[in-house]
Order: C-alpha cells, then sequence, then structure tokens
C-alpha cells in the first residue's frame, strides 16, 4: 500500500512500518500521507543510527502522545443549538511542551489533525526552539457567522480544552480560521476558567495583551525569507521575479507584503472560490482590508481595482505562468497536473507557505525537472518559531521592537535553510530539502527520545 497521490515507493525496510501505520489508523488518508513523505527519507539514519531500531524510536515516533476528541455546543444567534466536534492531537513532547495552532475549518477531521501534528513535530525540531509538536480544531465553519457566534463558539470550545493546556504542557496558536479575534476569546475564556493570567498558554496574543510584534507577519515573512535564501543558492534574488502566492488568509498576505518589499512582483492570489490576477501586482493594502477588515471575498478586490485585476472562477491559479510559486492555502491544493503546467511555464521555485499543499506527485515532478522545492515543514516553520519568540517574551515580561523581532525571524530562516543543506549532504542526498527537513527533525527527536527511554 503506499499514501495515494502516485507516491514514489518506499525504501526497503520501510513498508512494513508504514503499513502498521495504515491497519493502526485506518482510513486517515492525510496522516498516512504524511508519514509516507516522511519515511521516503529515513533509510539512511535508520542504517547510521542502529539504536533507533533498537528503542522502537520510528514506531512511537508515528503515534501520538495523545489524542483528545470532545463534543462543542454551544448556540446560534438564532437560538438553534449546534454541535461541532473539537480536537488535540498532541503529538510528542520530547523536545519541549506541545506546540502547534487550531484549525476552524468544516473539512476538519482526525487524519488532518494528526498530519498536521506529525509535520509540526518535525517542524518544530528544526526551528532549534524548546517546543515539542501538536495540533488541534475544530469542524466549526466560521464563514458568515456574526462575531456574538465566533465568541459562544470559541468560549465553548476553550470550556474543554482548558484541561489540556499550560505554558509548560501544550500551547495552542491560530491556523486556518483561527486568527487574533478567535484567541482573543480562547484566552479570555481560559483566564475566566482558570482565574490566572497565565499569558505563555496561548500565542498569537493581541499586542497589548502579550502578543509578540511580527507574530502575525511571521509565516509569511518566514517563507518569503527561506525562499531567498534558496534563491541565494543559485546566485539569485527576487528582484524581477514574478510569483504566484496561493490562498489570501494569514500566511498569503503576509508572502506578498515581503515579496514586494524584496522587489518581486505578486501577480495572482487566491481563495475557495477562484483566483485574481493583477499583472501589475497585487495591492496588499487592499488584500488586506478586504480579507481581515471586512472578511469579504476575492471578488471585492477587483470591483475595486477595476479594469486592472480579473477574478477567474475555472481552471487554476496554477496556470498563471511565473518564475515562483508560493501555495499558502491548504493541504494538496497542487497536484501533478498543476506541477507539470508549472514548469512548462518555465517555473523555477517553489516554497510551501501552506502544510502540505504539494501532492507526493507534484513534488517528484519538480524534483525531477530540476525545481528548487522546499516542504512547508522548512518554509512555513517562522510562525511556530515565532510563537516560541512570544513565549519567550511572555517568561521574561518582556517585549521587543519590531525590527528586533523581524531580524531574530530571518537569522532562525537562514539557519533552517543551512541545516536542510546541510544534513542533505551529510545523508548523500546534496541539494534536497525534502532529505534535509525530515532527516533533520527526525534527528533532533529521535536522539532526545533514546535519552529519555521507553516512555
Ligand atoms: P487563513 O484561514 O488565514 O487563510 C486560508 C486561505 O486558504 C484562505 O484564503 C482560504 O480561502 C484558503 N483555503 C482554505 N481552504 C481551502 C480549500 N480547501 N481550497 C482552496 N482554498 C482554501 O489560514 P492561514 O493563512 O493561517 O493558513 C494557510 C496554510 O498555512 C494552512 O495550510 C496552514 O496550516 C498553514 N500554516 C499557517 C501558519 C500560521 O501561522 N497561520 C503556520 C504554518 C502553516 P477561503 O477564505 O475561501 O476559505
Amino acid at each position: 500500500m503506499n499514501a495515494g497521490h502516485n507516491a514514489a515507493p518506499l525504501p526497503p525496510g520501510m513498508q512494513s512500518h508504514f503499513d502498521t501505520v495504515v491497519a493502526r489508523n485506518p482510513g486517515e488518508r492525510e496522516f498516512h500521507q504524511a508519514v509516507y513523505e516522511v519515511m521516503q527519507s529515513l533509510a539512511p539514519v535508520e542504517e547510521a543510527r542502529p539504536e533507533y531500531s533498537q528503542w522502537s524510536i520510528l514506531k512511537r515516533i508515528c503515534e501520538p502522545e495523545r489524542q483528545i476528541i470532545f463534543r462543542v455546543p454551544w448556540v446560534a444567534d438564532d437560538g438553534e443549538v449546534q454541535i461541532n466536534r473539537g480536537f488535540r492531537v498532541e503529538f510528542n513532547s520530547a523536545l519541549g511542551p506541545y506546540k502547534g495552532g487550531l484549525r476552524f475549518h468544516p473539512s476538519v477531521n482526525l487524519s488532518i489533525i494528526k498530519f498536521l501534528g506529525f509535520e509540526q513535530v518535525f517542524k518544530n525540531a528544526l526551528t532549534g526552539m524548546p517546543i515539542g509538536g501538536g495540533k488541534g480544531g475544530s469542524d466549526f465553519d466560521p464563514k458568515g457567522r456574526s462575531d456574538a457566534e465566533i465568541m459562544r463558539f470559541c468560549q465553548s470550545f476553550m470550556t474543554e480544552l482548558y484541561r489540556h493546556i499550560g505554558e509548560y504542557t501544550d500551547v495552542p496558536a491560530g491556523d486556518i480560521g483561527v486568527g487574533g479575534r478567535e484567541i482573543g476569546y480562547l484566552f479570555g475564556q481560559y483566564k475566566r476558567i482558570t482565574n490566572r493570567y497565565e499569558a505563555g498558554v496561548l500565542s498569537g496574543k493581541g499586542l497589548t495583551w502579550g502578543g509578540s510584534l511580527v507574530r502575525t507577519e511571521a509565516t509569511g515573512y518566514g517563507t518569503v525569507f527561506f525562499a531567498q535564501s534558496m534563491l541565494k543558492e543559485k546566485g539569485q534574488d527576487f528582484g524581477g521575479k514574478k510569483v504566484v502566492v496561493s490562498g489570501s488568509g494569514n500566511v498569503a498576505i503576509y508572502a506578498v507584503e515581503k515579496l514586494h518589499q524584496l522587489g518581486a512582483t505578486v501577480i495572482a492570489v487566491s481563495d475557495s472560490n477562484g483566483y485574481v490576477v493583477d499583472e501589475a501586482g497585487i495591492d496588499v493594502e487592499l488584500l488586506k482590508d478586504i480579507k481581515e477588515v471586512r472578511r469579504e471575498r476575492l471578488t471585492a478586490y477587483v470591483d475595486a481595482r477595476g479594469g486592472n485585476a480579473r477574478h477567474v472562477t475555472d481552471g487554476s491559479i496554477w496556470d498563471v505562468p511565473c518564475d515562483v510559486a508560493l501555495p499558502c492555502a491548504t493541504q494538496n491544493e497542487l497536484e501533478e497536473i498543476h506541477a507539470k503546467q508549472l514548469v512548462a511555464n518555465g517555473v523555477q521555485l517553489v516554497a510551501e507557505g501552506a502544510n502540505m499543499p504539494c501532492t507526493p506527485a507534484a513534488v517528484a515532478l519538480f524534483q525531477s525537472a530540476g525545481v528548487a522545492y522546499a516542504p512547508g515543514k522548512a518554509s512555513n516553520a517562522g510562525g511556530v518559531a515565532t510563537s516560541a519568540l512570544e513565549m519567550q517574551q511572555n517568561a521574561s515580561r518582556d517585549s521587543w521592537e519590531f525590527d528586533e523581532t523581524e531580524e531574530k525571524l530571518e537569522e532562525i530562516m537562514t539557519h533552517i535553510h543551512e541545516r536542510c543543506l546541510t544534513t542533505a549532504e551529510e545523508f548523500g542526498d546534496p541539494g534536497n530539502y525534502v532529505t534535509g527537513a525530515n532527516l533533520a527533525g527526525y534527528l533532533k527527536v529521535a536522539d532526545a527520545m533514546v535519552s529519555m527511554g521507553v516512555i
């Protein structure tokens, strides 16, 4: 069995491990895919570190330490009682408290939360910071809900979640559908229930109550910093490059902002209803107003830009010719057919802002075509890294300036980039960011697990 999406076969010795994961987690397609992708890189490490198999590291790393599923009842504005399902998967705490976002989206299920939690373990290890990996969320759909409904939902969600989290236990943040507004309502309810102002329990907080400058921008900026290091390896920079960024949420918006600051032109962004092409360059202030303030659809962007931009509802954003593509919307949004089109149109670099947006077949195609490709667990790690910086500021009751925090973010991303390349080289696969990211993350977590014994 493989992970679907035409994935390449696993190296010898890994298939039986993968079959066990599939048998123990039936039907969890996205989780299987994330495990498969990591297992494709692991053979050289299992050979080089015999103690890993002696301590069953691979089997243990694929099994979450704790999986919590709970009912979230709340009352809609029309008086009807709504029932959603809440999740928190505390995947691995070898390096620190569980850390990872909460996603509110109707597609959320246990498989999606587990794939995200699994990826998070290695991503967090790559940042070099003392954080374990976890992820959570709900199948709640915030679209079209009033502020009061969002607040009641967040309060009910936290009324269960609060028992499982804490500064030294598990520190959630935002993800799809969870931004500053939701983190505010969640923190308020946590504070009320526990009667403690425990700022370090959540990250992504507001700037006047424990949040960190640059956290909002961090994932998008970080992805662009990582891509900049990739370009530097090729002796290039962003000056004059045409870029396509999918999504128009938190990650996409700040990727666009940083790309423009570095001299690139972003010509297209998307949401789940279609995409917008604006050859003059996406107006990022307008995009922020539409998505962050008015919470409207991308058609409002075209209305505001008049004849300068067009909205497209058929085909794919990946049909738009570009030098650099940054998928920043959601998992499996860039399939083999899209990769073929991008390669035919001359794309040179793909860096993931979203988690697992490229299918395995798309990744294989980029790699065989010589397109520089970075997996999200490396290139989008800037968000969680800045969350860890927020935790540092909370612990020391300090707050840093924007420039200082952004500098730290850039340093972290440069360091992750270096670590990917040196690890890939060390294990005989020079220049392969997938091998580098998987192995550098895995080694760090596995070594800590070996030190701590069978727990
Ligand atoms: P947001 O909710 O702010 O934005 C998500 C964007 O993606 C929206 O434009 C949304 O469009 C689009 N989208 C979501 N689902 C789909 C879908 N099924 N098909 C097409 N478009 C879709 O989320 P973020 O920007 O925070 O997250 C985007 C990605 O980045 C996710 O994969 C997330 O896990 C990852 N990520 C986020 C981090 C963060 O700090 N926020 C950190 C690291 C990774 P619409 O509004 O129409 O739904």
